[in-house]
């Protein structure tokens, strides 16, 4: 798995650039929106799934700024008509949508999924705490923009450690292949970028002076 970036590197870059984009803007948030972004963060490496032995499809179609689109108009359209027929608040939908993208993600393995989903929420509503003041609806507009752009942050991760097979047609059907070899998957310098990102997010959150700065102060007295 050469060219797999891992999931926790993903999750924790998305974590960072959701705290650096609060930071600035100090959007509103919303729990299970929050849980579309980083579930979407992972989901491209699905393609995984359709080729087990050479990863000659890896990071081809679901890696292309097209699939990020087509992905999120698909979850948004999903939530909308689960919502609408079930008659139900849209909240209901998203958890059922995650349920289903974490356990194809896994390989339909239903105990790692619904572990996943647990941690998902409980790390979603803690975020929520930490960065917002107030809550945003959850219109079809602000699941698209998660969902997609939770994919695209994908893409973003994969551009860095991209060796020259994994190199990616981001703007697929234009030809050109996008990509630099920083990080090498799996290796010492993936595990050195995700301890500086964890570090990163501890210090953003921190530095913000809500829970995590609350803890810290506890400790030290
Ligand atoms: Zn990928």
């Amino acid at each position: 798995m050469g060219n797999v970036l891992q999931a926790h590197t993903h999750i924790a870059l998305a974590i960072l650039i959701l705290l650096a984009a609060t930071h600035y803007t100090g959007i509103p948030l919303h729990p299970l929106l929050v849980a579309v972004f980083l579930t979407s963060a992972m989901f491209p490496d699905v393609d995984i799934l359709l080729d087990t032995k050479e990863l000659s499809y890896h990071r081809r179609g679901t890696h292309t700024l097209l699939f990020c689109l087509i992905y999120g108009l698909a979850v948004t359209i999903f939530v909308r008509e689960l919502a609408y027929f079930s008659g139900v608040y849209a909240g209901g939908p998203i958890i059922i949508i995650l349920f289903i993208l974490v356990w194809v993600y896994y390989k339909g393995k239903l105990g790692k999924s619904l572990k996943y989903l647990a941690g998902l929420l409980v790390v979603s509503t803690f975020l929520c705490l930490e960065l917002s003041t107030k809550t945003i609806q959850i219109t079809s507009k602000a699941i698209f923009l998660a969902s997609a752009g939770g994919a695209t942050v994908h893409i973003l991760g994969d551009l860095v450690s991209a060796s020259e097979g994994a190199k990616m047609k981001v703007f697929w059907p234009a030809g050109k292949k996008y990509g630099v070899s920083i990080v090498k998957t799996g290796k010492t310098s993936e595990k050195i970028v995700y301890v500086v990102i964890v570090l990163l997010i501890f210090v953003l959150l921190y530095l913000r002076g809500g829970i995590v700065w609350r803890i810290v102060e506890t400790i030290k007295h």
